[in-house]
Parts: C-alpha cells; sequence; structure tokens
C-alpha cells in the first residue's frame, strides 16, 4: 500500500466542470471573517445545505486536486486501484450550483481531467463509468454528464417519491440522461428506507453489473458514500461492511481492475470506518467475507428493480425487455376489450354453471364525485346464490375481493407458443365457493375488480404516496368501494334470515369491510370476520367504538404475509395490536387458508 501525496486543485481543472462563479464564490470565502460567514451560513444552510468557515476553500481545493493525483496514478497503472479519504464530500455539487455539503464535485472534475489527459494510447480512458452507492441521488454528478456519453452515471439511492433530499423527479428511474446521453443515467431509487445487502446485491446482479459490463469503462469511479450503511441516522438503511465488499469486488472486475473509490457522505463514524476498511481490503485482493445465509431482495427492492430494468430496456441489449407495456395512448385508435371486461364476462359465465350464482344489479351509488378528477364508472361486480332467499343456510358469506393476479407469459422463440397461451389468471376465490357449497353456506361475492391503484411503489413507509390529485382520485376510489359495501349489506345481508354472517375480505378489499364494521351494526349476527391482506397497506382494527373494537379482537382473524413491510419497521408485537389478530403467513400458506 502506498500513500498519494495530496495536492490542490488548480482554477482550470474546476472549470472543466464547474462555472467560474463556483470558484470565485468558494474561494471569496477564504477572505471572509468568521462572524460574516457565520452571519450568511443560516441563509446557505437553509438555502443549499451548505455549512462554511474560512478553512472550507482550502480543504476543497484538496478534495478535488487529491483525487485527481489519485486518478493519475491509476489511469498510468503507478498503482492497480485507489481510495481516496476526501472531506469535503462532492456529488451534490452541480455546474453552477455548490449544495449539499459539497463545493466542487470532486468526482465530476476528475473524470473530465482523466478523459483531458488521457485520450488515447495504451492507458485511455474514455469511457468512465460513475457508481454512485451514497444513500442520496448524486444530482451533481448527472447533471454534469446528462447529455454525454462518455460518462455512465448509476446510482442508488433513497428517492421515497421525490420526498428525499435532494429531492424532485431528478433521480427518479425516468431521469435517464438527455440527448445523447440518454440511458447513460441509471437510477435505481428506492422508494423508502429500510433496504440492506439483499437489495443492494440484487440491484447488482439485475441492473448495474449487465449494465457495466455491456457499456464496458476505461476506468470505474465509485461515489462511495457510507450513508446507507447500518447505523447511519440519515440514510436508516442497512447495508453491512460485507455488502460494501462484495459491490466493491464486483466493480473490480471491470477496467482492467482500474478502480477507484471517492468518500462522499456518511454520518456514524463507525459504520463509515468498518465499511471503508472493509472496501480497502477487497482494494487490496482480499476476499470479501461471506454474507450470511438468506440474505435475499426484500419485495419492494425486487419492485423497484424490475420497474428499472423495464426503462433502461430501452438502451440496454443486457436488460431484457419483459413484455410489452400497455400504454393506451399508443393504441388509441385499435379496437379493444378491457381484460377484466373479459373476466368480468367469463366469471359471471363460470359463477353461474359450476356454483348457480347469479348476477345482482349494482345500480351507481350516490357519491358526490370530486369534479377535478375523472373516475371510470364501477366494475363491481355482485355476484350470490340464485336462492340466497329461499333456502335455509347454515350461514351466509359476505367476501370482499380484488381480483387475482395475472401471469402474463414470455413468448417462447423456440416452441413458437405466444404470450396468450403462457399466460393466466390466478383466481384463488373459487376454493372457498367449493368450501361454501359443502358446508351449506350461501355466498354474497363482491368483486372489486382493480379499483385499487395502490401498488407498492407509491408506498412510503405505510402511506399512500400520491400526488393531490392522485390523492383525491384514490380517496374517491375508497368511497365508491365501501359505499358499495355498504349497499351490499343493506340490500342482501341485512335482509336475509339467518342467524350466521361470516365477513370476509381479501386483499385490498379488507379496507370495505373494516368500513361496514365501523358503520353498520353487524355484531349480533356476525360470528366471524377474516381478513386476508395482501402486499399493499394494511386497514387497522376500528378504533373510534370501543366496543366495536373489542367484539373485532375477539371475532377476527387477520392473515399477513410474513414479508410484509408493516412488521419489518413497525415492531410486531405493537403493529399486530393495531391490526387485530394477526397470523402471519407465508404467501402458500395464504392461498392454502381458503380451503
Ligand atoms: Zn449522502
Amino acid at each position: 500500500m502506498v500513500r498519494i501525496r495530496t495536492r490542490q486543485v488548480e482554477k482550470w481543472e474546476v472549470l472543466l466542470v464547474h462555472d467560474e462563479g463556483i470558484w470565485n464564490g468558494v474561494e471569496r470565502t477564504a477572505f471572509i471573517s468568521r462572524e460574516t460567514l457565520a452571519m450568511q451560513c443560516p441563509t446557505l444552510e437553509r438555502e443549499s445545505s451548505l455549512y462554511l468557515n474560512e478553512h472550507s476553500a482550502l480543504c476543497a481545493r484538496l478534495s478535488a486536486g487529491s483525487l485527481i493525483e489519485m486518478c493519475d496514478a491509476v489511469a498510468e497503472r503507478r498503482i492497480r486501484n485507489g481510495f481516496a479519504v476526501i472531506r469535503p464530500p462532492g456529488h451534490h455539487a452541480e455546474p453552477k450550483q455548490s449544495m449539499g455539503f459539497c463545493l466542487y464535485n470532486n468526482v465530476a472534475v476528475a473524470s473530465r481531467w482523466l478523459q483531458n489527459k488521457y485520450k488515447d494510447g495504451p492507458n485511455k480512458v474514455q469511457k468512465i463509468l460513475i457508481l454512485d452507492w451514497d444513500v442520496h441521488h448524486g444530482n451533481g454528478t448527472q447533471l454534469a454528464f446528462d447529455e454525454d456519453p462518455s460518462v455512465l452515471y448509476m446510482s442508488l439511492h433513497r428517492h421515497d417519491g421525490g420526498d428525499f433530499y435532494p429531492g424532485g423527479p431528478f433521480g427518479s428511474m425516468h431521469s435517464v440522461g438527455r440527448g445523447a446521453g440518454a440511458g447513460y443515467s441509471v437510477n435505481v431509487p428506492w422508494p423508502s428506507k429500510g433496504m440492506g445487502d439483499g437489495d443492494y446485491l440484487h440491484a447488482f446482479q439485475r441492473i448495474i453489473m449487465p449494465i457495466a459490463y455491456e457499456y464496458a469503462p476505461d476506468m470505474v469511479i465509485i461515489s462511495a458514500g457510507f450513508d446507507a450503511a447500518a447505523g447511519d441516522p440519515l440514510g436508516e438503511c442497512f447495508v453491512s461492511p460485507a455488502g460494501y465488499a462484495h459491490m466493491t469486488q464486483m466493480l473490480n472486475a471491470l477496467a482492467d481492475g482500474r478502480l477507484i473509490v471517492a468518500l462522499e457522505g456518511g454520518y456514524e463514524v463507525n459504520a463509515i470506518a468498518h465499511s471503508a476498511v472493509a472496501v480497502a481490503k477487497v482494494l487490496l485482493g482480499g476476499v470479501p467475507s461471506e454474507l450470511p445465509a438468506g440474505t435475499a431482495c426484500g419485495p419492494i427492492a425486487a419492485n423497484t428493480c424490475r420497474q428499472v430494468a423495464q426503462v433502461q430496456s430501452k438502451y440496454w441489449r443486457s436488460i431484457p425487455r419483459e413484455h410489452e407495456a400497455a400504454d393506451a395512448s399508443m393504441d388509441e385508435d385499435l379496437p379493444k376489450v378491457e381484460l377484466r371486461e373479459l373476466v368480468r364476462h367469463w366469471r359471471t359465465h363460470h359463477l353461474w354453471n359450476s356454483y348457480g350464482y347469479s348476477d345482482v344489479p349494482l345500480p351507481e351509488v350516490g357519491i358526490p364525485r370530486p369534479s377535478l378528477v375523472r373516475l371510470p364508472a364501477s366494475q363491481t361486480q355482485v355476484m350470490c346464490n340464485k336462492d340466497l332467499f329461499e333456502k335455509s343456510w347454515e350461514a351466509v358469506i359476505l367476501f370482499a375481493h380484488d381480483m387475482g393476479n395475472l401471469r402474463v407469459g414470455q413468448q417462447d422463440i423456440q416452441t413458437e407458443k405466444t404470450v396468450g397461451a403462457t399466460s393466466y389468471l390466478i383466481d384463488s376465490t373459487f376454493a372457498l365457493y367449493d368450501r361454501a357449497r359443502e358446508k351449506n353456506y350461501a355466498v354474497v361475492d363482491v368483486n372489486f375488480f382493480g379499483s385499487f391503484p395502490i401498488g407498492l411503489t407509491e408506498q412510503k413507509g405505510l402511506q399512500p404516496q400520491a400526488t393531490a390529485n392522485a390523492a383525491t382520485t384514490l380517496s374517491a376510489l375508497a368511497t365508491q368501494t365501501n359505499e358499495e359495501l355498504l349497499y351490499t349489506w343493506d340490500n342482501l345481508i341485512d335482509v336475509c334470515d339467518t342467524e350466521n354472517i361470516i365477513l370476509v375480505g381479501y386483499g385490498q378489499a379488507c379496507h370495505a369491510i373494516t368500513n361496514l364494521v365501523e358503520h353498520r351494526s353487524v355484531r349480533g349476527r356476525t360470528k366471524a370476520v377474516v381478513q386476508i391482506m395482501g402486499m399493499s397497506t394494511l386497514p387497522l382494527a376500528p378504533r373510534d367504538d370501543v366496543d366495536t373494537k373489542r367484539w373485532y379482537y375477539r371475532n377476527s382473524k387477520v392473515i399477513c404475509p410474513q414479508h410484509h413491510p408493516f412488521f419489518a419497521w413497525g415492531g410486531q408485537k405493537r403493529a399486530c395490536k393495531r391490526l387485530g389478530r394477526v397470523e402471519r403467513s407465508s404467501e402458500l400458506a395464504l392461498m392454502a387458508s381458503f380451503s
């Protein structure tokens, strides 16, 4: 191991990336008294997250200059790779604006410098990969190369739907670079906190490394913030030192081993130290320590990666396109039938033939519709035994559910199977109808189809994260489904001559069941409430009325997926208390619980 000498960056070098105004502005701070700086600081802190004293300019020059020295040594192959332990960090500093603790963009300046000096020859550095694993998006770096295909910028960061620093749509998965640089910015934007080794490794294997190999950079620079490390108070993620080591190992395989690690953010000094040592060991030829068995990607990260792959498949052959995404605006002029319309007709037919259920017309329930929001006509379908009121039943089940998952198959070139032949709908509702028939139970089936556009991507913590308009649509849809279930209760269940009622909610429809329990006196004849949750938001137990709450705890059973994020962050005991009597189950068990 050798130490590379530090030096100060020169003005012309900074100007490779930044405006002259940035250089002048930073330089000037050295000549301003500490008192005057302190007076200006609150504004800078508030507006740009910048914290300065009279030494800041020198530190910024040393930080950028030293990284250049190290890059030079690696490019020339005097050393194989290097770790630049530098501060202040740089990746938030934009060409025309310093911000976010960053004055000069060290990595961007060093990249331009390398491209300038090593234009050709055996050591040429034309294509550079910048991998930014700081928990924040490196807006400055991406902006510096946004239209430039000679620098591939890839970042994994918390985005939280645009609410996490630096915020906004820049850094979303759709922010892919512009003009000639389109496709040369690759963002993996986590929608929430809590990401760990399994999530990062999955993103590396699915997105980062395939694209990196296809790009084949001459040099790799890691913007290595350690604020996604376990224990960091700002990042709230769980990457371990071993996790960082494995990512380094993968990147080390590129560019003939010419790899430079440049320190960026990180706010827990022990976490930084342990992570940095693990990374340095790999640079020195060590093997990363083993990750524990069971290290795996969680559902939220898997979903993010799937969506990023969909976006990037347009630019990279190494990222296979899963299937043609439906885009109604493109198929505007073509005749089309909505899939749920097909499913609806098929269900009507099948439930009539196999179970003797008939369609019950559901009137437009009177809900005031917000004028700004265009709600589609309700698709909800109610079916029940055709002799619901004539026969005497052991019990009546009110079963509210959304539609099953659609599995869209791949077109298989070898067997010439088309997508249609390999796609299917999972409809696990039949198990309940079979069981009901066996036991002489009647069923009132309320199928909300896909009325719930709440997906994991829209989740921030557990709150649906949406723009004001989308939020209005969501709440209008929720009101509509609630009203439809109340109508069904009033007109089919409440007037039924039975002493035993069972309420079953499935997926997002659980919310409507909870609403029903709160708004109708269901307690007398209802013997049980079964709520089978999906991976989206979970309805809490009724809270307002003490008797209802007590009754709900005694008579309900809530079945949740084992890996729902609610439990990861809520602490199981406390979390369960707010939901009711919870049983956590694997997805398979969830299917089985129907029978
Ligand atoms: Zn950071």
